[in-house]
């Protein structure tokens, strides 16, 4: 079988390895157009400023696999009714396409602003692009709301003079409690400004203009969102209004394509709904879904959804998947430390763990054991002890 990956990600990492180690018997393609070698996301936005190094995302061993064969171009079109891959002026034939395109950052359109004032982190080049920009002296807004945004406020509020951060509504990181997000905000270096909209900057004087006044700044970088990168599945009409559409095993309604990672959207037997996630376990898990199905053993989806960030010196860990409508109930509170269950009514949807690893971890567990009651927890006091107790 020749399969064609399209994206190097973290998906694509994960399939590789597991194809390779499930004794896959055919050829794998992977298109990457990212720079000669994938690197790790994550750090790019906790340690990339101050160690000024990547860490690569795919071993030797499987860059120099003969069994797969890396091709440094950008895909233009596919056609999985012939099974070609388009890319420059040439094309090849597959028997399977998998789209693993991820996604790329929202940029906004800001009057005044250059390439070199205006930025975006999502690639290593991205990364590199501000490091270049960045001196002890400079002055730093970034635009934003979640994890991403806070986590390059910790990042770069030592190596530069100030770091300014705007909130699109007085609430930040809305993707968790109030709770967390107000104990994570309290410690963030940056200064920020809730409810603050960009106008325009004026570079030359080194000033932003915004719905609440000026403020001094050199450079914006932007952490406003992303688009999935699902044209190629368009024409074929496997997209839906979030990204690729595929069922719980990353098939796509054609029976040559199948997508994975954060360009997928996929029913979460979670959530009971349709959904596109974007975390490092999403990609891991479908691209695990992906390679039990092309190793002939078909799974549907099931992990439990979890995720983390780091901000600064703090850890923030989620087990389940909450909305962000759903209620919050807190069930410990430290000096340091805030365990948080999100739920509807009594059905538990997520546990939020910051600083809390042994809290986290039992979270997961009980997610995989099935629905959790918030009663259970309550009386339990903790997701640790509601875990020894139902193995008892
Ligand atoms: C700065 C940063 C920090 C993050 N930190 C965390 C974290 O702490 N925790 C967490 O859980 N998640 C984190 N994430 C999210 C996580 O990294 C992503 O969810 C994950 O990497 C998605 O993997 P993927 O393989 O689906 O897509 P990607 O890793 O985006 O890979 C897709 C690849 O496909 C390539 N591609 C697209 N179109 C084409 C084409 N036509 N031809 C060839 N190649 C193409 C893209 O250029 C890209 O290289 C972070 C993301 C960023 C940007």
């Amino acid at each position: 079988m020749r399969i064609a990956i399209i994206g190097a990600g973290q998906a694509t990492a994960t399939l590789l390895q597991t194809l390779i180690r499930g004794e896959f018997a055919g050829t794998l393609t992977v298109f990457h157009d990212e720079g000669p070698r994938p690197v790790q996301r994550p750090p790019l936005s906790k340690t990339f400023f101050k160690t000024k190094t990547a860490d690569w995302l795919v071993p030797d061993d499987l860059m120099q696999h003969p069994q797969i064969r890396w091709i440094h171009r950008t895909v233009t079109a596919i056609d999985p009714d012939a099974g070609h891959v388009i890319w420059d002026d040439e094309h090849d034939s597959f028997d399977h396409i998998v789209l693993a395109t991820g996604t790329r950052s929202l940029k906004p359109t800001i009057e005044g602003a250059s390439q070199d004032t205006c930025h975006t982190l999502r690639t290593l080049a991205d990364a590199e692009a501000i490091l270049k920009r960045i001196t002890p002296e400079t002055q730093v807004v970034i635009q934003g709301s979640g994890f991403l945004a806070f986590e390059i406020a910790h990042a770069l509020a030592t190596t530069v003079a100030s770091v300014s951060l705007l909130l699109k509504t007085d609430r930040a990181m809305p993707q968790v409690s109030e709770v967390i997000a107000t104990a994570l905000m309290e410690d963030c270096p940056a200064t920020c400004y809730p409810d603050t909209q960009i106008e325009y900057i004026q570079p030359e004087m080194a000033k932003l203009h915004t719905s609440k006044g000026p403020l001094a700044c050199d450079l914006i970088i932007s952490a406003i969102g992303s688009v999935p990168n699902a044209e190629l599945g368009a024409p074929w009409g496997l997209t839906d209004q979030y990204g690729i559409a595929v069922d719980a095993t990353m098939q796509t309604a054609h029976p040559r394509v199948s997508a994975m990672g954060e360009v997928a959207s996929f029913p979460n037997p979670h959530t009971h709904r349709t959904q596109r996630i974007e975390s490092i376990a999403q990609a891991n898990d479908t691209a695990q879904v992906l390679a039990a199905r092309l190793l002939g053993n078909p799974q549907p989806f099931q992990a439990t959804p979890w995720f983390w960030s780091d901000q600064g010196a703090h850890k923030l860990q989620i087990a389940g998947l909450a909305t962000r409508d759903d209620q919050s109930t807190v069930i410990t509170h430290g000096d340091n430390t805030r365990v948080v269950a999100r739920h509807q009514g009594e059905q538990v949807t997520a546990i939020e763990a910051l600083n809390q690893a042994r809290e986290f971890m039992a979270a997961r567990r009980l997610f995989e054991q099935g629905p959790m009651n918030l009663s259970d927890l309550m009386q339990a006091g903790s997701a640790f002890s509601l875990l020894q107790s139902s193995r008892s």
